[in-house]
């Protein structure tokens, strides 16, 4: 089988997306250990449907449309601030599973952030540049995690998405494309 899942998105040529938004908005579950046949295919589609994209840092299961708790992300290449600094690869991509923030550290540093989910739109949100995570790898074994700067957002935001929330909850500026105004004036109208 090889058919590229879609990613999900909370609207689509200017409607929202209710079915989308009711996989996207839904809390995902734990995923049982050791790992099953099952959950070991859906973890193989999610880097699959990653490794498809170069415009995405990460990746969550929810976004394919599967609402169990893994997350993939490139864990290299990036300046604090997220430009590229050449240093990442293709191959720089993590699995996490049943990922969870143990502990986050330092002043909470403001960013915009774009979501495959949320087409066209940038939220700013504030992200601590230091967290320790405690989870499993796409091989089943535990893992005891620290990530800094951009890499560690990425990581808060994948984490987001376990939990049904997505950039767009926050309450930072949010930048719109200025052609569109009204359409997102509509889509946004619960912000
Ligand atoms: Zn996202």
């Amino acid at each position: 089988m090889n058919t590229v899942p879609r990613v999900l998105t909370l609207w689509q040529d200017g409607e929202s997306n209710e079915e989308d938004a009711r996989v996207l908005r839904a809390v995902s579950a734990e995923v049982p250990l050791p790992l099953q046949e099952e959950d070991r295919r859906d973890i193989k589609l999610l880097i699959t449907a990653f490794l498809e994209r170069d415009d995405a840092a990460g990746l969550s299961a929810p976004q394919i449309g599967i609402n169990k708790r893994i997350i993939i992300f490139r864990n290299k290449g990036f300046e604090k601030d997220g430009t590229p600094d050449g240093k990442g690869t293709k191959r720089d991509v993590e699995v996490l599973v049943n990922p969870r923030i143990t502990q986050a550290r330092g002043e909470p540093v403001v960013l915009a952030e774009g979501c495959l989910s949320c087409p066209e739109v940038r939220v700013e949100i504030a992200r601590y540049p230091e967290i320790k995570v405690r989870g499993y790898d796409q091989y089943g074994n535990k893992v005891n995690k620290r990530y800094l700067d951009y890499v560690a957002r990425i990581v808060q935001h994948e984490i987001d998405h376990l939990e049904g929330k997505l950039i767009v909850d926050y309450q930072g500026t949010i930048y719109v494309p200025k052609k569109k105004l009204a359409v997102f004036d509509r889509l946004l109208t619960s912000r």
